[in-house]
Order: structure tokens, then sequence, then C-alpha cells
């Protein structure tokens, strides 16, 4: 470090001071993860400060997210040794689109005090027009319009600009004229939805050029990080901006442009030196994050990619662990090893909040939920609802509540209309009346009601109809598993068909964690257990003290570093997703390689994959193949849990040719002990120890059929169970036991699940 340059860029290379003091006309920062880019930026915007070269007043800086703006003005505050006062154009595109439409509102014949829309009341507004157009909404879905016009928004096109072809995919050519129809509704609302807040912006500066120079004049100068997630509007956008004085300065990486499913286009910082002639161009080859090991699987892997600029990486951190890569057995295997290591690491002294779990999609949270709740280990979810707090999870729950429980008041209004009956407010308050009336749980006091003539016929005979359906589940209850009682009341109860007509993503999302949460079910014996158990989850949820380990989506830890890095579920078909493969191109594998490459990227000193050799998914348990990135891992970086020689791809060549995966997909769970099939294969090629193993699933398939006591167990002996932790055994009757767990209360256990423990 010298000593004479200013604190903010005495830490530097050269090419990122380079990248700080270029301050006049067009800089283009393009590197690979972890070389200081984000970093660099944050200097440039101390010094443009530090040197009066600007007021924060007149610099725009884009951030992706909201914390990645507040981080960035903590540390320019920090850098220049005060805090900067004011920085009103340092956000996310939406947060500054957002203040500029506040002030040019009347243009696009807004008021300034305009509603922001979100996502539910964009669905709920094109509903009705569907309907009032006459159009069948179930063959037309709401859903697909909101996403054929946030496409639309996203490349900067308005209704007048779209041609015939764009029209077909709703409505039979109708998409514009709606399109038209739901612009025109929102300014009689004043209202606009998030795509307009730039959308609104790009027309205003296209059609009054006074406005447009008035801001090409107060910017002195833009910058953008990870400027290859930007989409058309964005880049129309800030194209405009910058033309004038050409001030601009982007940073990005071609390799992690993992948002193209919203829009986002990596041509656009592809093509920066074309739109601004005589661009800087710095690349930044040192990494600063990562061990030499994490950084060269990264590259190994992303070399894969066709399509990419490709460029090197290179660290001075000395050498650390190579990558691993462990196989498991199942996904509750795979949480318990994550929570192992992890309180390893605790104890190790590494701080929680420096260790995440990055999962490709929602549904694989739950599994970690569950594991680490058990174990007492803190857990903070980002980006996303815990797994019991989401709408459809809450749902299902509420149904089993009132089930289990008839006098659930709660529950029962959570669902009475949900999916929607035609049971409307009024309907509840007729119930809520008679139940106060007559002292009576709502559920009981509305079967009462139905016999009266207090409703009108129709409410009378739906509810009817839900409170018979109750009986008949109560009675299921008896004698079904858990598991099953939740997949009879979600046909049953229309919700299932609900999720299923709607075509979006989203739904196809719910739909998955529903079954995810009958996966979570398949482990106990009555309903009444399970719903104890998600008491106690949703106990842990209000607690919130001290330090965390974090579990996000891959795609929302771009930009983010920590110590220790988990990557579960790398699988064929968890990821890359199956969606990703059922669209089959290219691109979509590409993206998802992307998105591997920004996943392993976050990691500082040590960076674990796992993939399972068995996974259940919509309740059958099908033997999964490693994911394809697994085997792209360059072998000298990687450290593969193997216990046979020639590792997973000599498995997988086995396996292509010789096995159908599919050929052994069943409801049974496999028993490790004698698996023939490929999931047995791979679990030995890549590191499951049979030995260690077969003695747990031993006594775990048998739990079926034995019914004596263990003899390694008596009343007083201490044992450990998988779900419900460390606990002591008060009463034994054959393979029964009864336990007082030490988190999770007493319970009774059939005995081969628990293993002793000293
Ligand atoms: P990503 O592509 O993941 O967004 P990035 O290129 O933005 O990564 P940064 O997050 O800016 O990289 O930096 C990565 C790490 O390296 C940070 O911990 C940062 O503090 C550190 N770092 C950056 N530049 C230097 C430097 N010149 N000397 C020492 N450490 C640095
Ligand atoms: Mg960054």
């Amino acid at each position: 470090p010298d000593a004479a340059l200013p604190p903010y860029a005495a830490r530097l290379n050269d090419p990122q001071r380079e990248a700080v003091v270029t301050t006049d006309g067009p800089v283009l920062m393009l590197a690979g993860a972890g070389t200081g880019k984000t970093a660099a930026l944050t200097a440039r915007l101390a010094h443009l400060i530090a040197m009066r070269l600007a007021w924060p007043s007149e610099i725009l800086c884009v951030t992706f997210t909201n914390k990645a703006a507040r981080e960035m003005r903590e540390r320019v505050g920090g850098h220049i040794g005060q805090a900067v006062e004011g920085m009103p154009w340092l956000g996310t595109f939406h947060s500054i689109g957002a203040k500029m439409l506040r002030r040019h509102a009347e243009l696009v014949g807004l008021q300034s005090n305009y509603t922001i829309l979100d996502t539910d009341d964009q669905l709920r507004l094109l509903k009705r027009l569907i309907q009032e157009n006459d159009l069948d909404e179930k063959r037309w879905p709401a859903r697909q319009l909101a996403g054929l016009i946030d496409r639309w928004k996203n490349r900067g096109l308005n209704p007048g600009d779209l041609d015939a072809v764009e029209n077909e995919s709703f409505a039979n050519g109708r998409g514009t004229e709606f399109y038209r129809l739901y612009q025109e509704r929102l300014k009689s609302l004043n209202a606009c939805d998030f795509g307009d807040l730039l959308l609104h912006v790009l027309n205003i500066f296209r059609q009054h050029r006074d406005v447009l120079e008035q801001y090409q004049q107060r910017f002195k100068y833009i910058l953008v990080d990870e400027y290859q997630d930007t989409n058309q509007v964005q880049y129309l956008w800030l194209r405009l901006l910058a033309q004038e004085r050409k001030n601009i300065c982007v940073v990005g990486d071609d390799d992690q442009s993992i948002y193209s499913w919203r829009g986002a286009e990596v041509a656009n910082i592809l093509r920066f030196e074309k739109d601004f002639p005589g661009a800087k161009v710095v690349k930044l080859e040192q990494n600063y994050r990562s061990t030499p090991q994490i950084l060269a699987a990264a590259s190994g892997l992303i070399d894969a990619n066709s399509q990419r600029l490709g460029k090197t990486l290179w660290t001075e951190l000395p050498a650390g662990d190579r990558v691993r890569v462990v196989g498991v057995w199942d996904a509750p295997e795979e949480a318990r090893r994550v929570g192992e290591e992890i309180e390893r690491l605790e104890r190790e002294g590494c701080p929680l909040d420096q260790i995440a779990i990055l999962v490709r999609a929602q549904y694989q949270t739950r599994e970690f939920e569950d594991r680490f709740i058990q174990i007492g280990l803190n857990y903070r979810i980002v980006g996303g609802f815990r797994f019991y707090e989401r709408a459809e999870i809450r749902d299902a729950l509420a149904y089993l509540r009132v089930i289990a429980q008839p006098a659930d008041d709660l529950a029962f209004e959570r669902i009475y209309n949900q999916p929607k009956r035609g049971l409307g407010a009024k309907t509840l308050e007729a119930m809520s009346r008679h139940a106060r009336r007559v002292g009576m749980p709502l559920a009981a006091a509305s079967l009462d009601l139905a016999d009266s003539d207090e409703l009108p016929p129709r409410a009378r005979n739906t509810l009817i109809g839900l409170l018979r359906h109750f009986v008949v589940w109560r009675e299921a209850a008896e004698t079904e598993t858990p598991a099953n009682l939740l997949r009879q009341v979600l046909v049953e109860s229309g919700y299932e068909e609900m999720l299923q007509k709607d075509r979006s993503a989203e739904s196809a999302g719910r739909l998955e964690n529903l079954s995810e949460l009958a996966r979570a079910m398949e482990e106990y014996d009555t309903l009444g257990d399970f719903l104890e158990h998600v008491g106690l989850v949703m106990d842990n949820d209000a607690r919130d003290n001290g330090e965390k380990v974090t579990i996000m989506t891959m795609h929302a830890a771009k930009g983010l570093e920590f110590n220790h890095v988990f990557l579960p579920g790398w699988e064929e078909g968890v990821f890359p997703s199956q969606r990703s493969l059922d669209e089959g191109g290219l691109a979509s594998l590409e993206e998802e390689r992307r998105l591997a490459y920004v996943a392993i990227t976050r990691a500082r000193r040590r960076c674990t994959i796992l993939h399972a050799a068995n996974r259940r998914i919509f309740g059958q348990w099908t033997s999964s193949i490693p994911s394809r990135f697994v085997e792209e891992l360059p072998d000298d970086h990687v450290e593969r849990e193997t216990t046979m020689t020639g590792g997973a791809s000599l498995w997988r060549a086995n396996w292509t040719e010789s096995e159908d995966p599919f050929a052994h997909v069943s409801s049974e769970r496999p028993d490790k002990s004698n698996a023939r099939g490929p999931g047995w294969q791979r679990a030995l090629a890549t590191g499951y120890d049979p030995k260690q193993a077969r003695v747990r699933e031993n006594s775990r398939s048998a739990a079926s059929f034995a019914a004596k006591p263990r003899n390694d167990i008596a009343i007083g002996a201490r044992v450990f169970h998988d779900k419900f932790g460390y606990g002591t055994v008060t009463d034994q009757e054959g393979n029964k036991l009864e336990i007082e767990f030490e988190k999770a209360g007493t319970k009774r256990v059939i005995d081969s699940f628990v293993t002793a423990a000293s």
C-alpha cells in the first residue's frame, strides 16, 4: 500500500486504481468473480466525492439490491472519513426509476402520489379485465398475461410498439389489446406496476427532450454494478442518460449473467465498447476472495460454456482445501451431514454468519430448516419466506389443523374460502356471529348455521359440502398416513387444481413446496405428531438472536461472499433444474452453469458440494444422477469422497449404458443394505460408506416387522433420535419407546429410529 494515496485507493491494485482515477469518459470493468469490481466501483464513488469532481447528488449509482446500495453508502462514508450527506441517486433501477417518476408523473398521465401495485394487485386487476372482456379466465389465465406484459416492459416496448406475432401468445392475438386496456386502467387508478417504473421514465426521456437534458446535465457520473444482468429497458434508459457526458463506468462479469429469465441480456455488457467508442476497458485478474482450489474448480467448470469471453484468474492467497464433493444417501442425510459440519466449524470458532447454504430451488430449504431446528442451530432464510411461513404451506397446515382440531377457528377462517368457493365476508360474518351466540367453535357453529336458513341457499350448500369433506378427512386421518391424508386433502379441496390451473412458474413452485411438505410428513406416524413438530418449528422461528447460518438461493447470493459455502442437491433435475433440461436449449444449460460458477465463487475458504443418491420426488423414491456439473469440476482441485476407483464418471458411464434411471422408481424407501440400482453404485462411487450406513439402515428397514424390544437400550438410557435429537428413555414397550427429548419433549417412537448415545 502506498502511504501517499488516499485510503480508499491505497489497497487497490493497479488496474483497479486505473478504473478509479480514469474519471473522464466511459469505463468498462469486465472481470471474473471476486476480483474486486464492486470494491473498485465503491472506491471510484468515494474518489469522485473526495476530489470534489461531483456532489453526491450529481452521481447516479446503480446496484443490484437495496442492501448492496446501503453497504455502498456506508463504505463510501468510511473511505472518505465522514458520513456522506445524501446520495439520492444511489439505489436499484426500481428505486431510482420510482423517484424520477414521482417528479414527472404528470407527463405520463399520473399524479405524483401514484401507487405502485404489487404482484397480487396486478393480477387482480388483470383478472377483472379478462372477465370484463368475456374471456375465459381458465383458458387465458391472468398470470400468463402478467408475464407477457412484464416481458414487454422489460424490453422497453409499449402497446404501440408491438407487432402481430408477439400478440398471438395471448387470447388469439389480443395481447396488445389487453396490454393497452391494462395501461389505461392503471392510469385511471393513478397506479403503475414495477415494470412501469422504468418504462414510463424511458417514455418521458424519449418524448420530452428537456427533461432528458436536465438529467443528462445533472448526472456528471454514472456507475453501474452487475451490468451483465441489465435488461433492455434498463440499458436503453442508461444509454440515454449517459449519451451527453459519456462518463459512465459499468462493471460486470459475463460469466455471472444469471437473470435472462427476467429479461436480462448479457449482450448489453458485450456491446458496451460499441455503444461508447473509445471506452477504457479494465480487466481485473487477481482474485482476492477465494483459495486457489476454489478458483480453479470454478474456472474449470465455467470452461465448459461455449458462449463466453474467457478470462484468466489468479490469486496470491495461500492454498486451502480442495473443493469437496460429497455423495450421500438421501436428502435427510444431506441435511444431517451439513448440520454436523456446521457444528464442527462452530466449535472451531467460525462465526455462523460466515457460513451459507446456497440452494437452487426454494423447496430445498425445508430439509435444512427441519434439521437445524432439531439440533438447535440458528439460521436465517434470505430472500424468501421460511418454509413453514409460505402462504401455500400455511393453507395446507390450516386444513390439517382443522382436521386434527375442529375448534381451531383461526385455521378454519384461513381456508373456508381458499380455494375460492364463493363464500365471502358476509358468510364469515354470519358464521362468527352464530358461533358467538351459541358459544361454539366456528366450524361447528357453521354446521349448525348451515341447517338454518340464515344463509342464502348457495352459500349453505357450499358450506355443507366443505364440512362434509372435513368429516371424511377426519376419518381418513385415523387410517391413512399423514402424508397421504395431505395429498387427499389437496385434491379433494380443490387446492391443487387451483394451482395447476394457473400455469405460472410461481404456482409450479407452490406445488413443489406442497409436495415437499408431504415429503416432510412421511416421517411422522400420526397427524398429531407432525403438527406438534410444526409447532416447534414455528416457535423456533419466533426466536431471533445471535449469529445465524444463511440459507438462500444461488440467485440471491450474487455479489456476496462467505468463508464456508455448502451447495446441496447437485443432481440432474435439481441442478441443472428440470426446467432448464426440459427446455433443452444450450442457452438455458449454460445459464445454469453460470449459476454454478456464481455459487462456487461465493466461497472464500471452503466449498462443499453435495449430491444425494436418492430423492423423493412427488412421493416417489427415485435414484438420482449426480449433476453433470459435478463431473465437469477439474479433478486436480476437487476431493471426491469416494470408496471406489473411477469416481463418479466411471459410475456414470456404467449407468448410462446399462440402466434406465427411472427403472428404479419406487414408493419404498430404498434400503441401502441390499440396493442394486444405480443409486447404490453411485453411492459407492461417490463416497458413501456402506459399512457404516448398513447398521443404521438395517435397523430402520427392520422396523416394519420387528416388534421385539432392542436389548441394547433400556429405561434410563440416553439415546439419539434422527428427528428429535437427544433424550432419555422413560418407558419401553415392545419396539416402542417413550423418550423424554431434551428439545422436543416427551414422545413415543419406534426404537429402530434411535441410536444409543453415551
Ligand atoms: P463478484 O463478481 O462476486 O461481485 P467482485 O469482483 O465484485 O466479485 P468484490 O466483492 O469487490 O469482488 O471483492 C472481493 C473481495 O476481495 C472482497 O472481500 C474485497 O474486500 C476484496 N478485495 C477487493 N480488492 C482488493 C484489493 N485490492 N486488495 C485486497 N482485497 C481486495
Ligand atoms: Mg461484485
